[in-house]
């Protein structure tokens, strides 16, 4: 590295240069004009010799003085030289610079910053150029220094204020690219895309647009309005904003229509004219799909809340919701009314508040307080006097959970079983009495069969005392009567109850249906040594009626009367039309019905609990088979008593339009006809067979006995009876199957067949009369209904 001359050598130089000479020798004019020149500049003006040197300009010094804060003199004596005020980082630079100059004698031009005045540095230009003499040689270096700062400053400035800008303009690129809406930039009429972000890209499903115009680059983009709307913001300078735009566009393969919310933005030039268009905008398609979604299970949400509101607000059920404090939160239609409360009156209170009585609130709260611990539901019943009375309910309150698991509320439902209980209690006290019925029930069959029992022993015994057996005979007969009437009178409820009871009805006049009742309960009455009075309107009281049955509901009637009133009474039975009805009045003045029984008195197996009763026997069934005939009649009972002072049954009857025709018929029950015939009994009950057998020969009759169906067509070829009383159900071939066989041969056609069952329905008439049965009789078979039917064979 070259060595640079101290500063002192160059302002300061001892021995005047050859340079200096010339320009002082040659050019005196010159030279004054050089020295104006000094003056005039404000730059430092610098000589030095190529061998060192001096500068000997005042104004110079003054200046260097000026820039550093120094004179020439005072650096000198501190040894500095000029690189020394020089900034360090300029330092090698500025000395190469100058080495450089010296050596090769070319102009010199460097800048470098120096140690100002104030301490701070100024940046200064050095520049020199060298003198030569006559002889081309260098004698000396003249130069200037000029203090630039004020220029540099400005430099490094716009240089600061271009780096700024750039980063700006990247900050803004940054913006741009990671910007959450779409955004283009799009130049020229063409609309061609000149920058796109990345949000754009993916709205258009990746496709490359930079470069192309719009038209080509989204081509599914015509026909949708939206490339006028560009031409026109590139035309007009206006802008456009769309709000929820449907866009059909392609991405990537398939057209999707997605929903935009934009805005075309003109670019305005410096000079006002417009030279593109930026696009920017957000794709609100999974918004709005999400907001679709939102509605449709907003909507659903709502119909199901309008559902069960409707459920809720229409169930006989009380439906309600405790919220963890014990406070109602919802109470449903019925509940609210059944407080007698509104929705605002009742909601947010507490049961107490409510009107609950303390006992019962509590009870409750202590119920919610177990549903919250063990959260599970638990269930009750209690009673409860609300509008619509004092009710038992059933209630059940369950927890509701939350979608976190946590517990929100308790609900609960409540059911009035008011009903329900009276129905069980109403079933336990049916089942009671079924239960006493049947103790009473064998009580009752049995009773006549001890009697009978002795009267057969008396019978064996006493053979040759005709009048002791004729006693036994009749004591036998009364019992088995009452046996049979008890287990009529069963079967007679029993098919009532299941509606499989058919009346045969006929026009009859009230009259002979009330002399044959009279009739059948004559022996009571007659026994209990009652005064029977009858009074029937004069006027004849015809009926469409079953005459068995009505006979059966005044003999039942009367027999009451008779049973239920102490020796010596008196009986009423009397008849009144009024208008289309007959009442029937059946009156004792016996012991009357409690009050507390009158309700119930016409119901299966009711008996007023008394001990008069049990002696005189009775299954309960009576008046319920009054009641259930006289409705099949279409009519009515009732029954009015004072306890103690008799009673009063009244039965009314539909009366039928009188007919002109004259009551056909003879008196019931058809007199006998004793007629010997050949008769042919089939029954498997050997005793049965035979027991009838022997009543029909008592009759006069002739008899043979089978006991199974083969042998009946058998005995009837051999025997070839007139009549032939067929049981149905019999072994090997049953007695319908019989009949027919019977029915085909030549000598079996003009035989009277009757049918014998336990069942005397429609259907079993129906079967057997389809069989070739004449006619059909249920057992047990009795003395009358033989006689009558023996009395009609004459005329089949
Ligand atoms: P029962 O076989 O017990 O007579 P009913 O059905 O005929 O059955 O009568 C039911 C009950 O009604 C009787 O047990 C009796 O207590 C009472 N009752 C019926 N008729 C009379 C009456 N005329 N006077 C007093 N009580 C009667």
């Amino acid at each position: 590295m070259t060595k640079l001359p101290p500063v002192n050598d160059t302002v300061n130089g001892t021995a005047p240069s050859d340079a200096e000479i010339v320009l002082e020798a040659g050019h005196g004019a010159s030279d004054k004009r050089y020295r104006a020149l000094i003056e005039a500049t404000s730059q430092v003006v610098w000589s030095w010799s190529p061998h060192g040197g001096k500068n000997d300009f005042e104004r110079s010094q003054k200046w260097w003085e000026e820039l550093t804060g120094q004179s020439i003199d005072e650096q000198s004596a501190s040894g500095e030289s000029w690189l020394d005020v020089v900034h360090p980082d300029d330092r090698t630079a500025a000395a190469e610079a100058w080495a450089t100059a010296i050596s090769t004698g070319a102009r010199y031009d460097s800048k470098y910053r120096v140690r100002g005045r104030k301490n701070n540095w100024r940046q200064v230009r050095a520049r020199g150029v060298p003198v030569c003499g006559a002889d081309g040689v260098v004698t000396e270096w003249i130069g200037t220094l000029e203090d630039v700062t004020d220029q540099y400053e400005h430099l490094i400035e716009r240089e600061r204020l271009l780096a700024e800008a750039e980063a700006e303009r990247r900050r803004l690129e940054e913006v741009f690219r990671n910007a959450p809406s779409f955004m283009a930039v799009m130049r020229g009429p063409q609309h061609v895309f000149e920058r796109v972000n990345d949000r754009y890209i993916e709205l258009i499903g990746g496709r490359d647009v930079v470069g192309k115009p719009v038209r080509e680059a989204l081509p599914e983009i015509e026909g949708q309005g939206y490339l006028e709307l560009l031409d026109q913001v590139y035309q007009k300078g206006t802008t456009h904003i769309a709000a929820d735009a449907r866009v059909r566009l392609r991405n990537p393969s398939a057209e999707l229509e997605r929903v935009l919310q934009f805005v075309y933005q003109p670019m305005f030039e410096a000079d006002g004219t417009v030279s593109g268009v930026i696009v920017q905008g957000i794709d609100l398609t999974e918004k709005r799909l999400a907001e679709d979604q939102l509605a449709q299970l907003t909507a659903e949400s709502e119909l199901r809340k309008r559902v069960y509101e409707a459920i809720l607000s229409n169930t006989p059920d009380l439906a309600y919701v405790f919220s963890l404090d014990h406070r109602v939160t919802y109470a449903n239609e019925t509940l609210l009314k059944m407080w007698g409360q509104t929705w605002d009156q009742a909601i947010g209170k507490t049961l107490l508040e409510i009107g609950y009585e303390s006992w019962h609130a509590e009870m409750h709260s202590r119920e919610i307080e177990e549903v919250k611990a063990t959260r599970r539901p638990i269930r009750g019943e209690v009673p409860f006097n609300g509008t619509f009375g004092r009710r038992i309910y059933d209630y059940i309150f369950i927890p509701v959970v939350g979608a976190n698991g946590e517990l929100e509320a308790v609900a609960g439902t409540t059911r009035d079983v008011t009903d329900r209980k009276e129905t069980e209690e109403a079933l336990r006290d049916a089942d009671r009495k079924k239960d006493d019925f049947l103790a009473l029930l064998a009580h009752e069959l049995r009773n006549p069969l001890a009697p009978i029992r002795n009267g057969l022993q008396v019978m064996r015994l006493a053979a040759n005392d005709p009048d002791a057996v004729a006693k036994a005979r009749e004591m036998m007969d009364r019992q088995l009567s009452h046996m049979v009437r008890l287990i009529d009178d069963l079967l007679d409820v029993s098919r009532i109850t299941r509606n499989k009871m058919e009346l045969r009805r006929d026009e009859l006049a009230l009259a002979e249906i009330v002399s044959s009742a009279v009739e059948a309960a004559g022996p009571a009455i007659h026994d209990a040594g009652h005064e029977l009075t009858v009074a029937l309107p004069t006027e004849p009281v015809i009926l469409n009626a079953d005459f068995t049955r009505l006979a059966q509901v005044l003999s039942n009637l009367l027999t009451n009367s008779a049973k239920y009133t102490p020796r010596g009474g008196k009986i009423w039975l009397s008849a009144e039309r009024r208008d289309d009805e007959v009442a029937i009045l059946v009156k004792d003045t016996g012991i009357g019905i409690p009050a507390r029984a009158l309700p119930t008195i016409f119901d299966m197996f009711s008996q007023v609990d008394r001990s008069v009763e049990r002696s005189t026997g009775g299954l309960g069934i009576g008046l319920a088979l009054v009641k259930g005939l006289v409705e099949m009649h279409g009519g009515s009972v009732s029954a009015e008593s004072v306890e103690g002072k008799g009673s009063t049954f009244t039965v009314r009857l539909p009366v039928a339009k009188p007919i002109t025709e004259s009551l056909k018929g003879g008196p019931h029950p058809a007199t006998a006809h004793k007629l010997s015939r050949r008769i042919l009994v089939v029954d498997d009950n050997h005793d049965g067979a035979e027991s009838l057998a022997m009543m029909l020969r008592l009759l006069g009759n002739e008899v043979t006995t089978v006991h199974d169906g083969l042998n009946a067509v058998v005995a009837a070829g051999a025997f070839r009876p007139q009549v032939i009383l067929m049981d149905i159900g019999l072994p090997i071939l049953n007695g319908l199957d019989a009949t027919r066989q019977i029915r085909r041969e030549p000598w079996g056609q003009n035989m009277t067949i009757i049918a014998l069952t336990g069942w005397g329905q429609t259907n079993d008439r129906d079967l057997s009369r389809d069989a070739g049965c004449n006619g059909h009789l249920v057992k047990p078979v009795s003395i009358e209904d033989l006689e009558r039917l023996l009395g009609k064979v004459r005329d089949i």
